[in-house]
């Protein structure tokens, strides 16, 4: 394993970077109208790109530096847009050819130009090593250009090259685009989600596309300073993180419980506030009713920031989409668009429209003779005296009693129980699903 370069930042400083950062997220939370928890290196420049005015370009050495390497019999390259590596990273970046000497040196490059910023990156890195050079000269922009009277140029070195290469007047700069791009890139909600989730350390770099030691130094850095623990202690939890001792995140997840319980009991938490069926994870609607509606249980349980960062998600069952009055957009049975509130049945398919509820068996059947004949009434007849209100079109059960809805018995609602386990199912896997494989992960260094 290769040292890892780590720049010491006191816990003091790290918190004031850190408050920046959740700041900055909070807005492109807000603006994207998008959880925190859910952001990705693609939505902070999404926000960027369509709220500020920064053109970015890519460069790298041009070829016909290295004469030796050329076996193309061309004298002359154009600076054009087919040159660009990552076409997918940043919609509308333009291409520069420069010098091999800057390549060399320099990762990125943040310029102000009159009311526009223009970012220069190095395609010629590996593409975790590019995505962080964009968030850290964003960071750049957004915290020391944009509202700067002093036009500040920034050029980040390679980190090879990081010591004694940046005056001492730019270095809390240069921290502090490193560490806030290292939030931004990994948010804290993120990370503790996979720490709760115990994902590998493989699968929390495939998961943020982090490179493997911005991810071990971002763990450090949590660890050292939102959790607190001492040096060492730190430094052995993460590398019990990376040889895969999975013992390791039972004391996390008791470490992330205590931290959430003291942030709850100083704050009125949006989630703490929030109760959830214990079995089917639906969120009443309604407060005080008896039965969960989807599976009828009685059991409640509170719905916290634990809960939220464990990605338990709050189930949304389907439904069949009603107006105010409870009469059916469109019939689940015919299709038909033509129902009247008034209404009893469809009168193309005859199905019973409304969601009502059935009540006990004592209320299905009645006795037809002296010798125990019993017979179905029918399911009008039964709605009408059970407990007589229109429903949701998404209810299972009887919130009031807990007994059958008239959707549920006309089977017009997918069962619930396999509504919920395809989505378990899918938990875990969701997070990385979508993530494309890189062919290559080089183990670079990062100064943070
Ligand atoms: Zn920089
Ligand atoms: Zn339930
Ligand atoms: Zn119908
Ligand atoms: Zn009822």
């Amino acid at each position: 394993m290769k040292k890892f370069e780590y720049r010491h930042v006191f816990t003091k400083e790290y918190n004031f970077y850190l408050e920046k950062a959740n700041e900055l997220l909070n807005t492109i939370s807000f603006d994207l109208s998008k959880d925190i928890i859910d952001l990705s290196y693609q939505d902070i420049i999404c926000y960027f790109q369509s709220n500020y005015n920064i053109h970015f370009a890519f460069f790298e050495a041009n070829p016909l530096e290295f004469p030796e390497n050329n076996s193309w019999e061309v004298d002359k390259v154009e600076n054009d847009q087919s040159w660009i590596k990552h076409k997918n990273l940043i919609s509308n970046a333009s291409f520069e050819f420069l010098d091999n000497e800057i390549v060399e040196r320099i990762s990125g490059i943040t310029i102000p130009h009159g009311d526009r910023t223009l970012i220069f990156i190095n395609q010629d890195r590996p593409f975790r090593r590019i995505i962080f050079t964009i968030l850290h000269e964003l960071c750049h922009y957004y915290f020391h250009i944009r509202n700067n009277s002093k036009a500040l140029i920034f050029t980040s070195l390679n980190s090879e090259q990081l010591e004694g290469k940046y005056s001492d007047e730019l270095i809390p700069f240069e921290n502090e685009a490193n560490i806030i791009g290292s939030i931004l890139f990994c948010p804290t909600e993120k990370l503790e989600h996979m720490l709760l989730c115990s994902y590998n350390f493989k699968d929390m770099c495939r998961y943020t596309q982090m490179s493997e030691s911005a991810m071990h130094n971002r763990l450090l850095n949590y660890f050292k300073h939102i959790l607190h623990l001492n040096n060492q202690n730190a430094l052995n939890f993460v590398l019990k993180i990376r040889n895969g001792q999975s013992h390791i995140y039972g004391p996390i997840n008791y470490k992330i419980s205590a931290k959430l319980q003291n942030q709850e009991k100083a704050s009125t938490n949006l989630y703490s506030t929030n109760i959830i069926c214990e079995i089917c994870h639906f969120k009443p609607n309604e407060i005080g009713s008896k039965f969960c509606p989807i599976c009828a249980s009685k059991k409640t349980k509170l719905y916290n920031t634990l809960s939220y960062l464990k990605k338990e998600k709050v189930m949304k069952y389907s439904i069949v989409k009603t107006n105010s009055q409870g009469t059916p957009l469109d019939c689940p049975k015919c299709g038909t668009d033509n129902l009247e509130d008034n209404f009893n049945y469809c009168p193309y398919c005859a199905l019973f429209i409304h969601n009502m509820c059935l009540g006990s068996n004592d209320n299905r059947f009645i006795e037809t003779s002296n010798f125990g004949d019993y017979e179905e009434k029918s399911i009008y007849e039964q709605a009408s005296s059970a407990c007589g209100e229109y429903l949701d079109g998404g209810y299972r059960y009887c919130p009031k009693c807990g007994n059958e809805t008239s959707f549920l018995r006309q089977k017009l609602l997918k069962n619930w129980e396999e509504e919920l386990s395809a989505l378990e199912a899918s938990k875990k896997e969701k997070d990385l699903f979508f993530i494309e494989e890189d062919i290559d992960i080089p183990n670079e260094d990062l100064p943070f």
